[in-house]
């Protein structure tokens, strides 16, 4: 038996029923598990009630629209709504919600507690992604659950755990999926292509990531992108992030991170991951934060993203010198 969140499941679905006209939201910048679990949870509740009001906001990003389409909605309509954000702590960093008038925030989310407190709250760093959340939830109140959802929230748990790679795949990320695929008969393995097909640019993009990263003595591997590049390879800026988990697993790097130039919006797009030492705090010093092992940044100059290598490189070094220390 999966041990289950009862108390806050129920919560949650109370809340859910009360309201009439609910409003979901994620992160700017969304990825599968934000942009998943958004719409699985509004085609969930649509399902259930189909006399509510619900939709999914936030800007609509092309090579995500298996998922289903967001919604666009007048502000006004939706005054006195139920608020759900999903898959992000902070309010700066929700997209689509300046003007509208909520009543309530219910917040699921599985990063680090930053500033929104939901009145209905659940925050639970040790899932692997929102997603897990979402089918937990579902699989454990009267939501209902169709096979579309079921791919959806299998899509955003693999795309969020990379595979069932990073650290937070638990057992639980296991039975949960197992209890999602038998329930819907989910044909998943032909889900696959909707996240990892991608264009022969994007490898070769990869390529110029691999031949060009600077790695440090103490395991810092990094790369600062110049805009020229992302155009020359005909990428965009999401794809430097998009690409970095394939960088795990090489001997010499410990923490690695692509700092991508927005020229258009003059900053430095930051993505981090580890595979020891903690990086979110270093990001919080630079506009950023996320995951302990998985952040990023917006840097503004120059100057400050010299100052976050070097920073992250201290990191590194911490780790080895404590790594080493503990081994005597
Ligand atoms: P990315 O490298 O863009 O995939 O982001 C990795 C993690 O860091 C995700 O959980 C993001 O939500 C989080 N993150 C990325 N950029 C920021 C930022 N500027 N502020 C706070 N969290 C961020």
């Amino acid at each position: 038996m999966i041990p289950i969140n009862n108390l806050i499941i129920r919560k949650i679905y109370r809340k859910i029923k009360e309201y009439d006209k609910i409003v979901i939201a994620r992160h700017i910048g969304p990825d599968p598990d934000a942009i998943a679990s958004q719409i699985a949870l509004r085609d969930s509740i649509r399902l259930t009630f189909p006399n509510k009001k619900c939709v999914a906001i936030g800007l609509s990003v092309s090579k995500f629209k298996y998922y289903g389409i967001l919604d666009k909605i007048d502000h006004e309509d939706y005054k006195n709504c139920l608020l759900i954000v999903l898959d992000v702590p902070n309010l700066p960093r929700v997209d689509g919600i300046e003007n509208l008038k909520y009543r309530e925030i219910l917040k699921i989310d599985h990063h680090p507690a930053e500033d929104i407190k939901g009145n209905v709250d659940w925050t639970d760093e040790t899932s692997c992604s929102t997603c897990q959340l979402i089918t937990e939830l579902i699989l454990n109140s009267p939501l209902k659950i169709d096979t579309k959802i079921a791919g959806n929230l299998y899509l955003g748990i693999v795309s969020d755990s990379d595979r069932f790679l990073l650290p937070y795949t638990t057992n639980k990320t296991f039975r949960i999926v197992q209890e999602l695929i038998s329930k819907s008969k989910l044909d998943f393995t032909s889900l696959y292509n909707y996240l990892y097909d991608r264009s022969l640019d994007e490898v070769r993009f990869q390529g110029y990531l691999a031949t060009n990263m600077k790695v440090t003595e103490n395991g810092l591997g990094y790369l600062i992108i110049p805009a020229e590049k992302i155009k020359e390879y005909n990428v965009d800026l999401a794809t430097p992030s998009n690409l970095i988990n394939n960088f795990n697993y090489i001997r010499e790097v410990l923490v690695w991170t692509f700092i991508s130039e927005d020229a258009k919006n003059k900053i430095y797009k930051v993505s981090i991951r580890s595979h020891g030492p903690i990086i979110n705090t270093t990001a919080s010093k630079y506009n950023g934060g996320g995951h302990k092992y998985a952040s990023g940044a917006r840097i503004t100059t120059k100057e400050d993203v010299d100052k976050f290598i070097q920073d992250l490189d201290n990191v590194c070094e911490e780790y080895k010198r404590a790594t080493i220390s503990n081994l005597k």
